[in-house]
């Protein structure tokens, strides 16, 4: 039996990608995939050449993120072509296959790991510095389809975003056994949603009032607040989830993986991802920004 010629196809199209990186997750809503859109920002603003890659079939939040809800997709003699953010930034998901954004796409293994082969292979990226794949949370048919077809050796390494708590932690024990099962190497973990930080110009201040009932009194705090300056540029934080446990540094450290970093929860940054934007270039998304581009110069 001769090689599969599926796989000979992907080995050819991956022939001038310089770097690939899986972005893995053990639960939803840790935010890989703004992990995943803001790397690729950050990536592109170097002026190396991009791709995004988002496997998440079932829930593809990667158009949105990036700007690009509502595109398509176009096909040319060499293949599908990404849809561009920049020039050096290229991206390609499912969602832009969907005719309505709202459908749900319920699909058995054979199926994605049909249509995650095609991405590979029909997809033409063109010389790419680094294409970062957003997997889906967990470790399923996609996992192993994306090991499977890239070949866990033709894989730079994974980074795996968690939240600090204990039930969020657990997972990412699964995430990096199943790196080391398939012998991709674990690049690092983020923990995101490391705490909260908000300026102060944000808050909405309540005072409760001997009733139980609550006043909202920003506009006097604010007005106090503005009589020192200083004040105004208050960066507050606090710690959302309990992280007694040590967090993902500790189990990074029983683990014997690098730990990359922590990204506080930043309402900035939110708005940054769901508007599709850079968190790099807005300047309101200062902390988030700084500590994103930390873990980013690590690897
Ligand atoms: P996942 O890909 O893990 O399912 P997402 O990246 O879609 O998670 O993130 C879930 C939601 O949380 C999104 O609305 C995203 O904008 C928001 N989010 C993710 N990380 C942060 C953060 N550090 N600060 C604020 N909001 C965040």
């Amino acid at each position: 039996k001769g090689p599969d010629p599926d796989l000979v196809a992907i080995a050819e199209r991956m022939a001038t990608v310089k770097h690939k990186i899986l972005i893995l997750s053990g639960k939803g809503g840790v935010g890989k995939s703004t992990f995943s859109a803001q790397l690729a920002f950050a990536l592109a603003a170097k002026d190396f050449h991009v791709g995004l890659l988002d496997i998440d079939i079932c829930g593809p939040s990667i158009p949105k993120m990036l700007g690009l809800e509502g595109q398509e997709i176009h096909q040319s003699n060499l293949g599908w072509s990404p849809v561009y953010v920049e020039p050096n930034l290229g991206v390609m998901s499912i969602g832009f296959m969907l005719p309505d954004p709202d459908d749900a796409v319920i699909w058995r293994g054979p199926r994605k790991n049909g249509l995650i082969k095609q991405f590979l292979k029909d997809v033409y990226w063109g010389e790419l510095d680094f294409l970062v794949v957003d997997a889906p949370p967990g470790t399923s048919d996609e996992h192993i389809s994306i090991v499977q077809c890239l070949d866990a050796t033709g894989i730079d390494g994974a980074i795996i975003v968690t939240t600090p708590q204990q039930v969020s932690l657990i997972d990412v024990r699964k995430e990096v056994s199943f790196c080391k099962k398939v012998g991709v190497k674990v690049l690092g973990v983020v923990e995101n949603m490391s705490g909260l930080c908000q300026r102060i110009t944000d808050f909405k201040f309540m005072k409760m009032t001997d009733t139980g009932d609550q006043s909202d009194v920003t506009e006097k705090v604010r007005e106090y607040l503005e009589k020192s300056p200083e004040m105004m540029n208050l960066i507050a934080f606090s710690e959302v989830f309990d992280s007694s446990g040590g967090g993902a540094a500790k189990m990074c450290n029983e683990m014997g993986v690098p730990f990359l970093g922590k990204v506080p929860l930043d309402p900035q940054l939110c708005k940054a991802a769901e508007g599709g934007q850079s968190c790099f270039v807005d300047k309101d998304c200062g902390v988030s920004a700084s500590a994103l581009k930390k873990i980013i110069e690590k690897l």
